[in-house]
């Protein structure tokens, strides 16, 4: 319930205003949101990928409106793949792209031909790209132009959320050799008929579609923080005879830091979800949708300083 209340109050915009302008806001968001500028994301990178972590980085933003907008996102992040390969960054460093940004919003042709541009970029600069999946209603879109960008980038890299109903057949359908897929439960709400919404009901879900990544041909990246799932992931490794080097735990920038470390130290390979922008609204409330300690230690913080 109250999860839904903070993915309504993420669409909102006078709750928007209200967070964005709170000076309190800014501590919390610092936990998941290192920093606003490029310059900020590449030196975060490049700490982590000194720790021996890899890295996914995502500029915010998400829903361009119109053409101009959605050029402006793509020219960021030619820009940033530019300057991962001018730092050396780019073998532990791909990014990761939401369609909404860059015009699926309005039209799916433009988005795939400007994810097209960020994947010339990106094999330019020796990296991958990974397509975020966002709300339901892109999922088939999404998907549409994953299969159609791997034509000509078939290192391009998807995303299953294990809460979508479909996900275990999604898996199937995605766990072909070379194949990059990223299992994550899902951070968006949606409704009954779509989406198990019922915790216990997912965390089965992403289990069911964990045994079909890992016992696959593709290379899985297996999103989650929670310690049940990555006991599982690791026995399935075992089970299905996995090198470590074919496939990848991901975990989000500012959750769980220790355990990203603790895994890698045991030759895991693991790759932090790094978010920049100003736009970090979106991002934000669904960070705190998805623990509702974070929302407590949020509006504590919020009083205390009131
Ligand atoms: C690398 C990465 C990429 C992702 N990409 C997408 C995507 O493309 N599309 C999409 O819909 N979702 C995406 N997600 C979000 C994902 O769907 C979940 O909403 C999120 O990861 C929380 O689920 P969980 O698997 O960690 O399990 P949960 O059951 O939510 O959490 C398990 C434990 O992890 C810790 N934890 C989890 N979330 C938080 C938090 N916000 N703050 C503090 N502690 C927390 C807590 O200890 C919690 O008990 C991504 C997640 C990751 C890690």
């Amino acid at each position: 319930m109250l999860r839904q209340v903070l993915l309504a109050a993420s669409r909102s915009d006078r709750v928007r205003t209200l967070v964005e302008t709170s000076p309190m806001t800014r501590d919390m968001v610092r936990r998941f949101i290192p920093g606003e500028t490029m310059d900020q994301a590449l030196d975060v990178a490049g700490d982590l990928t000194r720790e021996g972590l890899l890295v996914t980085l995502d500029v915010l933003g998400e829903f361009a409106c119109d053409a101009g907008q959605a050029r402006a996102m793509v020219d960021h992040y030619v820009e940033l793949l530019e300057r991962l390969a001018s730092t050396g960054l780019a073998q532990q460093a791909e990014v990761s792209l939401k369609l909404t940004a860059i015009g699926q919003a309005f039209d799916e042709d433009v988005a795939l031909e400007n994810a097209r541009r960020v994947c010339t970029a990106a094999r330019s600069a020796g990296t991958t790209v990974t397509l975020d999946m966002e709300d339901y209603e892109h999922v088939d879109s999404t998907l549409r132009i994953l299969m159609e960008l791997r034509r000509d980038f078939p290192d391009t890299g998807g995303v299953v959320q294990a809460y979508l109903r479909r996900a275990e057949e999604h898996c199937a359908e995605l766990a072909y050799e070379g194949s990059r897929v990223r299992l994550c439960k899902g951070a968006y709400g949606a409704p009954d008929d779509v989406a198990f919404t019922d915790k216990a009901e997912v965390d089965k879900s992403y289990v069911r579609c964990m045994k079909v990544l890992m016992g696959g041909k593709g290379y899985p990246m297996l999103a989650t923080h929670d310690p049940r799932l990555v006991d599982i992931a690791g026995a399935l490794a075992v089970l299905f005879d996995r090198d470590p080097s074919s496939f990848e735990y991901q975990m989000l920038y500012g959750i769980r830091p220790q355990e990203q470390r603790r895994l890698a130290s045991q030759g895991a390979q693991v790759r932090v979800y790094v978010a920049y922008g100003d736009q970090w609204y979106g991002y934000f409330m669904r960070r705190l949708a998805e623990r509702p300690a974070n929302l407590r230690f949020f509006l504590r913080s919020l009083m205390s300083r009131s």
